[in-house]
C-alpha cells in the first residue's frame, strides 16, 4: 500500500509539473521547485522524463536578474494536437491547437449546413486532409471538439437543444464514424468563454456575453464553466421579463435578452453587416446612431440583470467585441449607473480579447486541458 501511495504521489507530481508548463510560457528548474514545493532532485527526475517523452523542450537559458543563467524549459507545442471545429450555416471553421493551446493552423470551408450524413462525411474528410497537411501525424491528434449553437449533454456526446441549426438530438457519432480520435460537442457560448479565459490568462470568475448573430452567455467559476446541478445554467440569453409583448425569440417565447442584445437585434433584419453599420455610425448617420443608442440601452439592462445574480467581471465578447472601445464602455457604464438599483456598485466591464475562430478554439481547449491533466 505504502508503495502504491508513493507511486500516486509521484504520478501526481509529474502531472502537476507538466500542467505548470501549460500555464507558463517558460520555466526554470527553480521556478518549478518553488511553485510546487518539490525538491530539486524530484524536479530534475520529472524534467528528464518529460524531455524523454518529448513533452517539453529545452529552450536556451534565462538571462538577466535570475542569478546564474538557468536552463529554460518550455512545453513542446508539437507534442500533440487537438482539432476544433465550428459549424455555421454557410461555412465551417477548423483550427488545430498545439499542446500549449495556441492555434497552429486554421482553415475555413464554404459549405451549406445540412443535417445529413453526406455533410458530416465531407467535413470529416476535410478535417483529415487538414491534419495531414499539418506538422502532426493523425496519431498525435488527441481529439476533435465541435462548437455548436445549442446545449449539449454533460458528456458532450449529444445536442440536447439546437433550434438555430435544427440539430437537436444529433450525436457525435455523425463525425465519430469517420474519425480515429474522440469527438465531443461544446456549447458555442461556453467555447467563447473558454477561449477568452485562456487568451486573457484570467484566473478570476467572470460572466461572458458572446455577442454574435445570436447572443450567448456563460459563467466561468473556479476555472470551469458553471452548468449548475442539472446542466443548463448559463443560458441567460433567454431571460425574459416581457414574455407577452416583447420581441419574438427563436426559442418560441418573447422578450428574451437575445432579441435585444444580439447582433441580429442591432441590425434588425437589415441586409447590412456589422462593418457597414459601423461605417454609417462613423459618418454620423442619425438613424444608425439612434439604433446604436437604443441597442446600448438594452445591453445596459441586460448587464444590470446579469450583475444581479453574479457580480463578477462581465466580458463583452464575440463578433461585436472588435467594434467596442473604451468610449463604448463608458457610455454603457453611464446607462448602467442610471438604471441599476445599486448605482454605487460599479459594473466591471471588459472587452473580449480573442480574435477569429474563437468558438473553434474554445471547442478544442477543454479536451486538450483534460488530456494534459491525465498525463
Ligand atoms: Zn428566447
Amino acid at each position: 500500500m505504502a508503495d502504491q501511495g508513493m507511486k500516486a504521489v509521484q504520478k501526481n507530481n509529474f502531472s502537476e509539473t507538466f500542467r505548470l508548463f501549460y500555464e507558463h510560457e517558460s520555466l526554470s528548474k527553480k521556478d518549478i521547485a518553488q511553485t510546487l514545493g518539490n525538491s530539486l532532485p524530484t524536479v530534475s527526475t520529472n524534467l528528464t522524463t518529460l524531455l524523454e517523452r518529448g513533452l517539453i523542450l529545452k529552450d536556451g537559458r534565462f538571462t538577466g536578474a535570475r542569478g546564474r543563467r538557468a536552463d529554460r524549459y518550455i512545453l513542446n507545442p508539437s507534442a500533440f494536437g487537438c482539432v476544433g471545429l465550428e459549424i455555421f450555416r454557410e461555412f465551417v471553421s477548423i483550427v488545430l491547437l498545439g499542446a500549449n493551446g495556441a492555434v497552429r493552423q486554421q482553415h475555413q470551408l464554404m459549405i451549406d449546413f445540412k443535417n445529413e450524413p453526406g455533410y458530416y462525411k465531407k467535413i470529416s474528410q476535410e478535417i483529415r486532409n487538414f491534419v495531414s497537411d499539418s506538422e502532426f501525424d493523425e496519431g498525435e491528434i488527441i481529439g476533435l471538439g465541435v462548437g455548436v449553437q445549442g446545449l449539449v449533454s454533460s458528456d458532450g456526446q449529444e445536442i440536447l437543444y439546437g433550434k438555430i441549426l435544427n440539430m437537436t438530438g444529433v450525436t457525435t457519432d455523425v463525425f465519430q464514424r469517420y474519425l480515429p480520435y474522440p469527438v465531443y460537442f461544446v456549447h458555442d457560448a461556453d467555447a467563447v468563454a473558454i477561449t477568452e479565459q485562456h487568451v486573457a490568462k484570467r484566473q478570476a470568475d467572470a460572466v461572458y456575453l458572446s455577442i454574435g448573430e445570436h447572443l450567448g452567455t456563460a459563467m466561468m467559476v473556479d476555472g470551469q464553466i458553471y452548468h449548475g446541478t442539472f446542466g443548463s445554467s448559463g443560458t441567460m440569453e433567454h431571460i425574459s421579463i416581457n414574455s407577452k409583448y416583447g420581441r419574438r425569440c427563436y426559442c418560441g417565447r418573447r422578450g428574451c435578452l437575445e432579441t435585444y442584445a444580439s447582433i441580429s437585434a442591432l441590425l434588425h433584419g437589415r441586409t447590412e453587416n456589422l462593418d457597414q453599420f459601423f461605417e454609417l455610425l462613423n459618418v454620423g448617420d442619425e438613424k444608425a446612431l439612434e439604433r446604436w443608442n437604443s441597442y446600448l440601452d438594452h445591453l445596459a439592462h441586460a448587464i444590470v440583470n446579469l450583475q444581479m445574480f453574479a457580480d463578477n467581471t462581465i466580458v463583452l465578447a464575440g463578433d461585436l467585441a472588435r467594434f467596442i472601445n473604451q468610449d463604448t464602455l463608458q457610455r454603457l457604464q453611464k446607462r448602467i449607473a442610471k438604471i441599476s438599483p445599486f448605482p454605487e456598485i460599479a459594473a466591471h466591464l471588459e472587452i473580449g480579447k480573442a480574435d477569429r475562430y474563437v468558438v473553434a478554439e474554445g471547442a478544442g481547449l477543454p479536451y486538450l486541458q483534460a488530456y494534459i491533466d491525465s498525463i
